[in-house]
């Protein structure tokens, strides 16, 4: 009889068979326009007249289908601003319309003396929340002026200037719900650059270029040199001592390559220098990311730490439980913590893949369990010697996602263990993350474990009302935050709340949370003495809607594990106690929170 196993294993068709079928379809295809422009001119021509009309096709029934026809036909609109001399060049602020109602704010900069025919180049950024005023667009637009070349820099959606909600780029696809290509606004916008460039008299039509920097590239090793030096840090550092943090989280880009744990001496100096110095002029700690084999540069690792096929070729990745990888990744975390980190990630934790290296004394090929467990002992290794030093841990065996493998309690509380799970990814777009539902999930976590949460936000995506800081806040034990919101409102809302946050941090750190709503979070301290005019428990009270609404929130003290004849005193909003029932009646904006502090009262 057929095991279902061997069942299972059985394929429809093969493989290989597959892929030599769509290069059989492909083939001839791609050959075409090759072989005939390479023989003759008539394919050089055939060749040029179908790329046109494939360009044609592409741009008509993809990118611009159901643009309305005044978008693309309304003639270019540019407003000259102010003009800022430079020496060998000068910088123009403009604003020109992608389509009818959307300004694009843009920076030309052009040589001092402007000859007939001047070459141009359209210089584009990607992810940068300074946007077109960040150094590096300002540096390489500089250069290419006093080098007679003319450079346009845009403002890109979602940065910049343009860092609005409304704005941005992940949100374009929307107007595809609406029967409009949302990739077109793209599209429309980068166009109209070209015809301000179009517009100038001294532009050479024909030598016009583009080129730009993308933010994700910020990491890479050249791009450490330039972005990840001392002076950046501590202008970080300037801003969390603002904010009122304590500690200093470095992400990608503090160590000498990806992953590789050892600290940049030479762009960052010496790591206990470096510590002394958080200390000392900003009262911050170092928390460093530490991402594990997963995701790393494998140069920077022992050629033994490296996986073997099957077949026994050495793969360009590293097997997690190879000896040479733990060894050397302990000493290198050790080194850390003994110079003063007292936080590490652990990022890149996922399985890093079959093994059959023999040498490496795994199971082979070298089982998910025992990549678990490796990493168990990575970290026992550290804690044994640090135990204050705390280690986030994420998913041991998928990451960088927000599904897990294995349970969230998988590995927790045996010694010497990692002490904090990660917050599912919900850094990058914290707001859309909560107001989807996605993040309402941590709030059951919470509810359901004690194993703390870390999770660091984006909050340039917060509102004035500091409604992601309190979510996160609320629902993470650990919360790490970034970016410095560009209203002025917004990041001083941020201030007034660290401020209040810090002052009754342990009720949400330690206290117990009690579910009277998923948006009624209470957190209570049940080691207080029930003494009068002690604080007790603290209530964050959130709307999640658009719209302002006002609330009538009842629950009696043993709804939150306090005795029912306790008299209590809140604090934040009128409130109203009959018998042991607490009435709060609680006036939320849309999008906000409403923090109520509950006392003692006899
Ligand atoms: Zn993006
Ligand atoms: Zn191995």
């Amino acid at each position: 009889m057929l095991e279902v196993k061997d069942f299972l294993a059985r394929t429809f068709v093969n493989p290989s068979e597959l892929t030599i079928r769509v290069q059989r379809l492909l083939e001839p295809l791609l050959k075409a326009p090759a072989t005939a422009v390479s023989k003759t001119n008539e394919g050089m021509q055939w060749w040029q007249k179908t790329a046109t009309q494939m360009r044609q096709t592409l741009l008509e029934q993809v990118v611009l289908r159901g643009v309305p026809q005044q978008w693309q036909q309304t003639p270019l609109k540019v407003e000259w601003l102010d003009t800022s001399l430079g020496n060998g060049y000068r910088i123009r602020k403009l604003r020109y319309q992608a389509i009818p109602g959307l300004w694009i704010p843009a920076l030309l900069y052009e040589p001092t003396i402007v000859k007939p025919s001047t070459p141009a180049v359209l210089y584009l950024i990607g992810h940068d929340s300074k946007g077109k005023s960040s150094v590096y667009a300002q540096t390489f637009c500089i250069n290419m002026a006093k080098r007679g070349v003319y450079a346009l820099n845009p403002e890109w959606f979602g940065f910049g200037q343009l860092a609005h909600p409304e704005l941005e780029h992940g949100c374009m696809n929307q107007l595809d719900l609406c029967g409009v290509r949302g990739v077109s606004v793209f599209y429309l916008s980068l166009k109209r650059a070209l015809d301000v460039f179009l517009s100038l008299p001294h532009v050479d039509p024909k030598r016009i270029g583009v080129t730009g920097l993308l933010g994700g590239d910020r990491t890479h090793l050249e791009r450490r040199q330039q972005f990840y030096r001392r002076e950046h840090m501590e202008e970080e550092a300037k801003k969390a001592a603002e904010l009122g943090y304590k500690a200093l989280y470095l992400d990608s880009g503090w160590d000498t390559s990806l992953a590789s744990s050892i600290w940049a001496d030479d762009r960052l100096g010496k790591q206990k220098d470096f510590v002394k110095m958080l200390k000392e002029r900003y009262g911050l700690s170092l928390a460093l990311h530490t991402p594990l084999a997963g995701w790393c540069d494998v140069n920077a690792y022992p050629i033994e730490a490296r996986r073997k096929s099957k077949d026994g070729q050495v793969l360009p990745s590293l097997c997690s439980a190879a000896p040479a990888y733990l060894q050397t990744k302990a000493k290198r975390l050790l080194k850390l913590c003994e110079d003063g980190a007292v936080f590490l990630m652990f990022d890149g934790s996922a399985f890093t893949g079959e093994c059959y290296y023999a040498t490496h004394g795994h199971s082979l090929p070298l089982t998910r369990h025992e990549h678990c467990l490796v990493y168990l002992k990575l970290t026992q290794i550290v804690k044994c010697k640090f135990p204050k030093v705390l280690i986030e841990l994420h998913a041991p065996i998928v990451a960088g996602v927000t599904v897990r493998y294995a349970p969230t309690y998988f590995l927790h509380s045996l010694p010497h263990s990692f002490d904090e799970l990660w917050g599912y990814e919900f850094m990058w777009d914290p707001m859309d993350d909560l107001l989807s539902g996605r993040a309402l999930s941590l709030y059951y976590v919470r509810l359901a474990y004690d194993i703390p949460i870390y999770l660091h936000i984006d909050l340039c995506k917060d509102n004035e009302h500091a409604l992601i800081f309190w979510w996160y806040a609320s629902t993470c034990q650990h919360l790490g935050v970034g970016g410095k919101h560009p209203a002025p409102k917004v990041w001083e809302a941020h201030k007034k709340a660290m401020r209040t946050y810090r002052r009754i941090k342990r009720f949400y750190t330690q206290g117990k949370l009690y579910e009277l709503d998923e948006t009624v979070h209470a957190h209570v301290l049940r080691d207080r003495k029930l003494k009068t005019r002690n604080s007790i428990a603290v209530l964050s009270i959130f709307k999640l809607a658009t719209t302002e609404v006002e609330r009538e929130i009842r629950f009696k003290p043993s709804d939150i594990g306090l005795p029912d004849n306790l008299r209590l005193h809140c604090i934040g909003v009128p409130y109203h106690q009959k018998g042991s029932e607490v009435t709060l009646w609680v006036r939320l904006p849309a999008l906000g929170h409403q923090l109520v502090e509950v006392l003692v009262s006899r």
